[in-house]
């Protein structure tokens, strides 16, 4: 645990009001359309359309828990002023209802968050992601009651780093520099002198970092990559000697597993095996719901469909894992919201892989029979999903709604 637990500053379980916010909850994200679909065998049939969905998408027990516990602080501090380092989770809707209950959003600067706007009194919600170590003890030096979210998927990378940087291993980190989740993970490491770590977004950086463990590598090139994810004084030929995998939690799981092998695989043809045994570390660190989710996709798959929506914020990690998984076998749409499908132009707005923009498609709905499937990220509420299902149907003049 990153901050001390006081009686009275201190609040990782929340306030003891589930009941009190449940209704709130279900108002703001439950769906009828998902409900229907699960009590059918999670499938849909009308106007010759097919819509399947998998049999695990959307809401995670951690995103669950830190919209529960955003509400329950609204309730328990009616008025005091109330925080939020960042973005809740990853998606629009759900940062909007909180933004719609008075919670004022942080914004991330290069050193942690800007937190000037905060006075003792006021009240501070980590995000699922967490916070950096730097962040949580500038909160716990302002006195502010923190209501810390973070998801227990999170904290057991931070166990992995921490164990990594105790024993002299530099954490290698497959994931997003830029991540929240990853940049809190990554500061574990700051607990212990000369603790290091070096973030690889994909295999291509990661065989960089494998070329040069086996004499390939150039440095200069290596710094020049990856150095905006490592640490501040990262030396590649002292910190590549001794290297522990960890992954953000939302990567794609065969591609960390991928990373992880071909690093033990470098260390061990540049060294030897009984080096790479004293000197090579990993863990599966991608958490259930993200691999449950991916595997219910993979499964999905096998289905002959047509075309593929996945639903959920363009930020977010574990939505984009599925859109990746979607788009090496089938025609797929990574959209944010129902909203990216007109009804009248019968018109698709996506966010295509590795895009920064928006690109909009027409006639993306096959005419004739045809089956659609649809995913959606850990992050993405039932009613938005539902939404968008409706507007599926409704592209083919069949009205089913979401609302009652
Ligand atoms: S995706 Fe995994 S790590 Fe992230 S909040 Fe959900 S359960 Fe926790």
């Amino acid at each position: 645990m990153a901050v001390p637990e006081t009686a009275s500053t201190y609040f990782r379980k929340g306030f003891g009001l589930k009941a009190e916010v449940q209704d709130s909850l279900v108002s703001d994200y439950s769906g009828r359309l998902v409900d229907l679909l699960r009590a059918r065998d999670f499938q849909l049939a009308a106007g010759g359309v097919t819509v399947q969905i998998a049999r695990e998408f959307g809401f995670c027990y951690g995103v669950e828990r830190a919209v529960e516990y955003a509400y329950q602080t609204r309730t328990k501090f009616p008025d005091r002023r109330i925080f939020l380092a960042g973005e809740i989770i990853h998606n629009p809707h759900v940062n909007d209802k909180l933004r719609d209950m008075g919670i004022n959003f942080l914004r991330p600067g290069t050193n942690g968050f800007d937190f000037t706007a905060v006075a003792s009194s006021d009240v501070v919600i980590v995000p699922a992601f967490g916070v950096t170590i730097g962040d949580f003890e500038t909160l716990r030096a302002m006195g502010v009651v923190v209501v810390d979210t973070t998801c227990g998927s999170v904290l057991n990378v931070w166990k992995r780093v921490d164990s990594y940087a105790r024993d002299g291993f530099t954490a290698l980190i497959h994931g997003k520099y830029h991540h929240e989740e990853t940049r809190a993970t990554a500061s574990q490491v700051s607990k212990y002198p000369g603790g290091r770590y070096l973030v690889v977004r994909d295999m291509i950086e990661a065989r960089m970092v494998c070329d040069y463990i086996e004499g390939r590598g150039d440095r200069g090139l290596l710094l020049e990559r990856l150095a905006r994810g490592a640490s501040p004084d990262f030396d590649p030929d002292r910190d590549l000697a001794r290297v522990g995998v960890a992954n953000q939690t939302t990567m794609l799981a065969r591609e960390s597993l991928a990373i992880a092998d071909a690093v033990a695989q470098a260390m061990e043809r540049a060294r030897g095996a009984e080096y790479r045994a004293r000197n090579f570390r990993t863990f599966d660190t991608i958490c259930s719901a993200t691999q449950d989710r991916q595997d219910a996709v993979e499964a999905l798959l096998q289905e002959p469909l047509d075309v593929m929506l996945v639903v959920g914020g363009y930020n977010s990690s574990n939505t984009i894992s599925l859109a990746a998984i979607c788009a090496a076998r089938v025609r797929t749409y990574h959209i944010e919201d129902a909203e990216c499908l007109d009804v009248d132009r019968r018109t698709i707005r996506h966010r295509p892989i590795g895009s920064h923009s928006d690109v909009e498609v027409a006639d993306w709905l096959p005419a004739g029979s045809v089956r659609v499937g649809i995913t959606a990220g850990a992050s993405t509420p039932n009613n938005k999903i539902g939404e968008t299902v409706a507007r599926v149907f409704a592209t083919r003049g069949v009205v089913v709604a979401e609302s009652a």
